[in-house]
This record gives C-alpha cells, structure tokens and sequence, in this order.
C-alpha cells in the first residue's frame, strides 16, 4: 500500500504536535470528543434536512474505550463518518486554512500558540500517540474506511469492515519516556476526570469503559481475592453550561469552555451571561477574547454566534446576531423560541432573531461600559485589543452607530498622560475652554512636539492625541461631544488667542503680504498660503492645512493602493511672527530676495519634519542648512 504524504502545512503541524513540548498533552482528547460531537450534531442535522427519521437524537453517544495490553485508546461515534474523500481532504490537510501561514518555524512559544490558537484538533493525537487509525463509514455513503498513520511518513487510507455509520478513532499511545509517562492516558481516573475537566458541557453521552474492581468470594479461603471487570458510566452531565444556572458554573469552567469551543490558548477578558424570560427566551453566553484574534482585522475573519434551539444546535456562525462593530464577540445563544429546522433564509427575516440581536448587542455596551468604570486597567487591555474595531464602527454605515460607541472610546490625553474617555475630558474642561483639541499623527511623541499645540499646554489645557488613520473619521463623524465641538490643533483659530495679538498677528500679515506671497511662490505650488500665526509660541514654524482635507487625511489617502483620486490638502505654511526665523526673513527681504526665498525654503521643510511627513529633497535641505550656516 503506497503511503501519500500529508501537505506540507500538515507535515509541519505534525511535527510539532510529534515532538511537542506542550504541557498540556491532555487536551488531546477533548479535541478528539469534540470532533465526534460535531460529527454527531452534523448527523442529526443531515438527517433532519433528509427528512430521515430512522435517526434519533437519543440514539448518539461517544464510546471511549482503554486497551492497556495493546495500549489503545479507542474513541468511538456514531455520527455522520467519512468517506474516502473526506479522509483525504480532512485528515490529510488541516481543515483550518492558513493555519500555519503565521508561523516561520516552530519554537517553542509558537508551539503553544499554535495549539492555543487554532485548536490543531485530531492531529493533537500525535502529542500521546505514535499510530492512530481512523475506521468509519459515512451516512449515506457505502463501504467503510481505514485511515493510519504514525505521523512523520505520510497515511495510508484502504477499505475496510465496519457495520455501523459512524468513527473510531484508535489511538496508539507511546511507551513511557524518561522523562514523560503516557500509560495515564489508559487509567480510568485520568480518562474520567478529563471528560469531566473538558467535556462535560457536551450534549451526547459520554461512556467510558470503566475499570473497577469488586471482591469475589472464594470459597474455603481466608485471603480476599478482587477482580477487575469493565462497567460503561456515562462520565458527562450533558447540560450546556449556558443551560446551568449562574452560580453553579465557575469561572473556571467557562474558561475552558470558552479555550475548547473558540480556539484560543488565553481565558477571555470578559464573560457575559444574557438570561432573558419574556416574550423571547434566550440564554446567551457571549465572551470577548484577551487578545485580538490573529488575522482579526482581515476579511478572513468570520464574526458570529452560534445558534441553538433548546440546546441543539441549528447554526454555527449564525452572523445576523453580532453588530459588525462587535464582531470580536464570541459565543452562543440558545433560544426555545426558535424552530429547530428553520431554514437560513428565514432566520434573516426572522423578527425574534433580530430583538435577540439588540438584546445582546444592548447588552454587550452595558458590559464594556462597566469595564470602563470599573476596572480601568481591564478596558485598557481591551481597548488595546478591539479599539480600532469601535473606532470603524462609529465611522461606518454612515455613522448609525456613533450613538452607541462614543462613550466607549478612548483618547491619550496631554495633561493626563493616559487614556481618557470622551466624557472624562469633558468632565475636566476648565469653564472658558469651549472645545475638545484634537491632534492626529502617527505617535503620541511626535504629538507631543507639536508647535501649534503649545498655547494650549501652556493654559494647562488637555489635547487628546489619536494616532490611528481612522480617527480624523471618527472626529469628523461625531462632529461633538455633550455639547462641545471637537477642534484640531491645526486649526487656524484655536479659540485661545488673546483678541489683542490676534489684531497684531493680522496687521503684521496685511504689513507683509508681498513678502509672505512671495514665498508661497517661491516654494511653488507646494503651498496654497503662507501666513502668520499667533498660535506658535517658541516654534519658528507649522503646517497646517485649508479646507476640508487634513494633512493626515491626505497621509491616510496615499497609503490606499490603487490609483484612486490624487486626494491633496491644501497646505499652509504658518510663521511666527515673534520668532528670530521671521526677523531673519525680513532681514533677507530687504537686502538679497534670493536668500529670502531659500530661507523660506528651509524653513518649508522644517514644517514637513516637524508634521511627521516626508521632506522632498533631503539632499537639498543639507545644502539649505549648511548655507545659512
Ligand atoms: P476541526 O475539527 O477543527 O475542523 P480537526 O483536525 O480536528 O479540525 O478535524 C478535521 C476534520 O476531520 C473535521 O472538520 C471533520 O470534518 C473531520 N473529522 C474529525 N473527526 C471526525 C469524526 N469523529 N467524525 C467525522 N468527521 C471527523
């Protein structure tokens, strides 16, 4: 029998799960159930959607089975099975695409990642396995299937006998090493108590053979004589954990409810219990991850929530349940008042599917705004994490959904130094200051430097510093705050300046409006005006912009690939007027136009530097300087 070779993703993720260092070796088998679970649900639905009624619900159980002789654990179902092709394409492959595409080579806090995040599923057999055979047969399909492999060398799949539809999957488990014993995954205790850590929630009998002994009576003899004999117990309390009442689950339990079911290696950041009585009824038990999902922010992402009718599944990623601007939740929701084999085009339309999706949606605001209040350190995290994610939610649709997000953002503050919300620097706004200062640019230190910042530091007035290309958007959208208009540090009035130095700033830029035109000239359509400003205080210069696209629009717009619109700001070169720069510009005015322009020049691209953009000509700006030297 020719041996195929796994792909080469397959092969790699083999290996590792061959020579894994992973502790926790253990959850193997609950992604072995877990598998045999799934196949089970999607029996039950197949045969549903078939109109077969010669399956039932109560008929489907998992078997697990011990042979320490031939140290095999066996792990039965009677589910929907494989055939030929389903072997090839599921175990041949890792069904979950690009599963290793993040990952070069496998060190050993990648291994754990990797397990974490993906839940490598069946292949974590090779963590306590050195052969695993896989015999099924498929509903509906004919004949029976044997999958093997010992890892490294590839899989054989042939014929074989087997009645009833369904799999076993036999696992070989490796003789005990020096340093790790595997024969535990052959005792009864250790078998048990593993269903119970990490299967109990699933909702089909779990029995395990199980090892007891009892004492035999032997007639004519004193010495107790004991006897080893193997009794089925059903391990599981099959009730889904959402099922169970709050104070009976431990956090702990859903923890691992939330690593198994969703893949991650971390415990979420948050849990939320939904239990509504009323004209619906639903349970919802919904989490929000600690980290963000690798490949979140791509459109390989799926949102959803699964979706059960009185504790059986009907949809897996049921999407119409999650707003887009949640769609880091995940979880499920079981309502009794759904009909089990609704169709997915009626559950779009359907009216209870929507009120559940406000429900939660509702509910999920409440949570996060709690974690803002309350604990301050936790939102951090998560803001860390889905910020962005609320940020797109506020701009998108056309801001619907500003009125729900805004209190959940977070802006860096100047005077804080910290992550403030909205409401919190409204709250601290000194009486005569009128609006919320902005400033966007690519880091909280550039920022930090701004010039045109300055005035307001200097009143002790806070700026919040925004740094994601989305967030002028987000400004833009809100438009205010409570009340309190929103204003860039670029404006041209920042509603500080002093009405006197305002007049002054105005007559000095009438008194020099051939020289200051004579630079925008000179520095060529790079700029619409150059003008003075009663905003800088020890900078010589600033660049703001004129109309409705912002320096960091413009930034953002060349950033899209493509040949969309040539989006331009209109640039200002702003000047101090109070500054040497200027007095040196005068000088040069007077006496040699030509190095009045070059100053001008430099002091163009000084403005660039300090706004975070790229000088044109660096080569140029080195001559600049060393000639005004
Ligand atoms: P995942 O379960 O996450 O898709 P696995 O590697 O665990 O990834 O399994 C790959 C696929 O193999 C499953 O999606 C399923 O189609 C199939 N499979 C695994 N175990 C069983 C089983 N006991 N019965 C039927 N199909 C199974």
């Amino acid at each position: 029998m020719r041996k195929k070779q796994f792909k080469a993703e397959s092969q790699k993720l083999l290996d590792m799960m061959i020579n894994s260092i992973y502790t926790h070796k253990e959850i193997f088998l609950r992604e072995i159930i877990s598998n045999s679970s799934d196949a089970i649900d999607k029996l039950c639905y197949t045969a549903m959607n078939a109109g077969d009624t010669s399956i039932s619900r109560s008929d489907r159980r998992i078997h697990i089975h011990a042979d320490k002789e031939n140290r095999t654990l066996t792990v039965s179902d009677n589910g929907i099975g494989m055939d030929q092709e389903d072997l090839e394409n599921n175990l041949g492959v890792i069904a979950r695409s690009g599963s290793l595409n993040f990952k070069k080579d496998a060190g050993e806090s990648e291994d754990m990642d990797i397990i974490g995040q993906f839940g490598v599923g069946f292949y974590s057999a090779f963590m306590v396995a050195d052969e695993v055979s896989v015999i099924t047969r498929k509903y509906g399909g004919d004949g029976a299937w044997m999958w093997k492999s010992a890892g490294a060398d590839g899989y054989t799949v042939e014929p074989t006998a087997k009645e009833e539809v369904g799999t076993d999957i036999i696992i070989h488990i490796k003789p005990d090493g020096e340093e790790e014993s595997y024969s535990e995954y052959l005792e009864t205790y250790r078998l048990r108590n593993l269903i119970k850590k990490y299967s109990d929630y699933i909702r089909y009998p779990i029995v395990l053979d199980a090892e007891k002994t009892r004492k035999v009576d032997v007639p004519d003899s004193d010495e107790p004589k004991y006897e080893t004999y193997i009794e089925e117990e059903t391990v599981n309390s099959m009730i889904p954990l959402w099922q169970r009442n709050k104070d009976e689950v431990t956090q702990e339990e859903l923890n691992e409810f939330y690593k198994d079911k969703f893949f991650d290696m971390k415990d979420p950041a948050l849990t939320i219990r939904v239990d509504v009585d009323g004209s619906i009824s639903y349970k919802a038990l919904l989490f929000i991850p600690s980290a963000t999902p690798m490949g979140y922010y791509t459109k390989e992402y799926q949102k959803g929530l699964e979706l059960y009718s009185s504790g059986v599944m009907i949809m897996e990623r049921c999407e119409d349940l999650i707003p887009e601007h949640f769609r880091f939740v995940k979880g499920v929701v079981d309502s009794r008042d759904l009909s089990l084999n609704i169709s997915r085009e009626l559950l779009q339309h359907n009216r209870q599917l929507r009120t559940i999706a406000a429900n939660i949606e509702k509910k999920i605001r409440q949570e996060l705004k709690k974690l803002q209040d309350n604990e301050r350190e936790k939102y951090e995290k998560f803001w860390e994490s889905f910020g962005l994610q609320l940020k797109y939610g506020i701009v998108s649709e056309y801001g619907a959904n500003r009125d729900v997000l805004k209190d959940l953002l977070m802006y860096y503050s100047s005077r804080e130094n910290k992550l403030q919300s909205l409401k919190e620097y409204v709250e601290q706004m000194p009486e005569e200051q009128k609006y919320i200062y902005f400033a966007v640019g690519e880091s909280v230190s550039m920022l930090d430097n701004l010039p045109q910042a300055e005035q307001l530091k200097d009143k002790g007035w806070s700026i919040l510093y925004m740094t994601d290309e989305v967030d002028e958007f987000v400004v833009n959208m809100l438009g205010e705050y409570e009340g309190k208009q929103f204003k860039s540090v670029n404006d041209k009035d920042l509603g500080v300046e002093d009405e006197e130095e305002k007049k002054d700033t105005e007559l000095k830029e009438e008194e020099n409006k051939v020289m200051l035109d004579y630079l925008r000239d000179c520095l060529d359509g790079k700029v619409t005006a150059v003008r003075l400003s009663h905003k800088l205080k020890s900078h010589p210069v600033c660049l703001t912009a004129d109309g409705e696209v912002s320096l960091e629009m413009e930034k953002y717009f060349s950033t899209i690939p493509g040949d969309g619109p040539d989006i331009k700001a209109q640039r200002v070169l702003e000047l101090n007027p109070t500054h040497k720069a200027f007095y040196m510009l005068l000088d040069a005015w007077q006496l040699d136009k030509d190095r009045c322009a070059r100053l001008g020049e430099l002091l163009y691209d000084q403005a660039l530097l300090i706004a975070g953009l790229k000088v044109e000509n660096p080569a140029r700006l080195t001559e600049l300087m060393w000639e005004m030297l």
